[in-house]
């Protein structure tokens, strides 16, 4: 106990000494920042700064962050469901209920009616579009057939790591339609016979051989397997340890301006530089610690789409916090809003815990903790993933004909959902995101630097989910490694002992 206090106490010492030496000398930002890296969350002092920036636990419950997020007035441009296809109620067993109509939630019932399963949707909002706006690598899209449902493409993507460093990166980049997308799955499934149901479900039972999905109008429909696609904040799904993940923030905005700087024909996919937080020592000291950047999607001379990202933080920075910074980088680039046509409230969880094998729900999409966790992009992924999953289904299904299904049938999708090395390469991209939750402005910057350095098709893997061997995983992490600067590679060193440890290693040697 002693040690221990007297640990406390010799850290409390070194913080405060830290602080002093920084309010003494702000020229000393960048060694402050190696000192803090790693600690950004637990130094006593920060408190200060962290009660302010940070969501607390109370707006971080369940329940209102569902409240929270996207609860601007948004376009209400109905997606034609033909109401025909709409149902009341059941009266069959059918193969499968999918629970959630978001993108993953879509495509899965697309992928399965495509088989000839029978499938129940069961959504809220099936007749309005989906709220997030989404952008996308075009390559994947192409390769997915849906590059049809992106609007507008940019032919180069940009990142600005600071004042001198800047790449053009030689990739396009669109935005989702998000009506024409939902339309063009919802038109799929409609054509092969699924059956949607507005409202949402409150509760599951299972009645062996079946499993009932009770909506909160006293609708019940009675299926033989259930998947969760209730999004990140699944309402199903459950985690066999605490589930634990860093979070993406971000505040958006849809608006009309006089006029821009950014070129239209390029995306911006990070803006790092904080020239609009120099004027005062909190400004610097609240950039350099908790770093966030510019994402911008420019439609037209007047038209564009901003966001203040904080790529990952633990806890999650507050949307407060982050609409703040990203109108004093308005005022700083000379932008003058005539018009906000949405609001976007972004809360994405990043990594955490894996969803449990054993249980009789399957999950698909946020639910099932498949976003990257080191960038939070989905999109692609659920739609290249939805074919994998509806097969396993469909084999699982055809073993059973119409008989009850085994007590191992959700674990062995789940085995597939969540494959062997799928699951190494989850926990490789883990790794990284929890890296780059600790670090500061001056080591997030180098470390992208030295990742949009590295050859194209080498990021752009990391990026796609396509890290798909130990191999690729090793050499993409000596190759990264060896880009950054000595101070970086000791915390990178620090962070794979410390935190990456046996995980990590199988990642990049099994
Ligand atoms: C604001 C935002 C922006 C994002 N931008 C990008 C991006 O640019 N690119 C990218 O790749 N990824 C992006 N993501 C990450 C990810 O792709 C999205 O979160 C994606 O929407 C997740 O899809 P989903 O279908 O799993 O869940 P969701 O899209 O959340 O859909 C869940 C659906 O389930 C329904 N539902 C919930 N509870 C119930 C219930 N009890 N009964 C019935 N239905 C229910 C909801 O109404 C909803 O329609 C973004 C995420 C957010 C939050």
């Amino acid at each position: 106990m002693a040690f221990l206090e007297i640990n406390c106490k010799l850290q409390t010492y070194r913080w405060q000494n830290l602080h002093k030496r920084y309010i003494v000398s702000s020229v000393g930002l960048r060694a402050f920042g190696s000192l803090i890296r790693q600690r950004r969350t637990s130094c006593p002092r920060c408190s200060f700064f962290r009660d302010r920036l940070y969501m607390d636990g109370d707006s971080l419950s369940k329940k209102s962050i569902k409240n929270f997020i996207n609860t601007e007035e948004q376009e209400e441009t109905k997606v034609n469901t033909k109401q025909s296809f709409l149902q009341r109620s059941v009266d069959k067993v059918v193969d499968v209920v999918v629970i959630g109509c978001g993108p993953a939630g879509l495509a899965l019932a697309r992928s399965l009616s495509e088989r000839k399963l029978q499938v129940v949707c069961i959504d809220p909002h099936i007749d309005k579009p989906w709220k997030n706006n989404y952008g996308v690598w075009l390559d994947r899209m192409e390769s997915l057939q849906l590059a049809d449902c992106l609007s507008p493409v940019w032919s180069n993507t940009r990142v600005h790591i600071d004042n001198n460093r800047t790449r053009l990166l030689p990739f396009a980049y669109g935005k989702v339609d998000r009506n024409r997308m939902k339309q063009k799955l919802l038109n799929v499934c409609k054509e092969s016979g699924v059956v949607f149901f507005e409202d949402s479900v409150a509760n599951i039972i299972q009645e062996p051989p079946y499993y009932s999905c009770i909506t909160s109008q006293q609708g019940k429909f009675t299926c033989r397997l259930v998947v969760d696609a209730t999004g990140h904040f699944n309402t199903f799904v459950k985690f066999d340890t605490p589930h634990d993940p860093g979070f993406q923030v971000a505040y958006g905005i849809d608006v009309e301006v006089s006029g821009h700087p950014f070129p239209i024909d390029e995306m911006l996919l990070m803006d790092f530089r904080d020239s609009h937080m120099q004027d005062s020592l909190e400004d610097k000291t609240q950039s350099f610690m908790f770093p966030t950047f510019l994402y911008a999607m420019p439609m037209s001379g007047t038209r564009v789409f901003l966001e203040e990202t904080s790529l990952i933080s633990k806890p999650p920075l507050s949307f407060e916090h982050l609409k703040q910074r990203l109108f004093k980088r308005l005022r700083f680039l000379r932008i003058e809003i005539k018009h906000i046509f949405e609001e976007e409230f972004c809360m994405i969880p990043m990594g955490g815990s894996m969803p449990s094998f054993s249980q009789n729900v399957l999950g698909f999409g946020g639910s099932a903790g498949m976003v990257h966790p080191a960038t939070g992009y989905m999109f692609s992924r659920v739609m290249e993933m939805a074919p994998i999953l509806a097969k396993s289904i469909e084999n699982s299904l055809l073993l059973f004909d119409d008989k009850a299904l085994s007590k191992n049938t959700p674990l062995s999708i789940w085995n597939e959902l969540w494959s062997h090395e799928r699951t190494l390469q989850r926990n490789f991209y883990q790794f990284g995101g929890e890296y780059l939750s600790k670090i500061a402005l001056g080591d997030m910057c180098d470390f992208f630097w030295a990742f949009f350095m590295l050859p194209d098709k080498e990021w752009k893997e990391f990026l796609d989910f396509d890290l798909t061997s130990s191999r690729k995983r090793l050499l993409f992490g000596l190759r990264i490694f060896s880009r950054t600067s000595p101070a970086l590679r000791l915390s990178l060193i620090k962070e794979a002992i410390l935190n990456g440890r046996l995980k990590l290693l199988k990642s990049v040697v099994l």
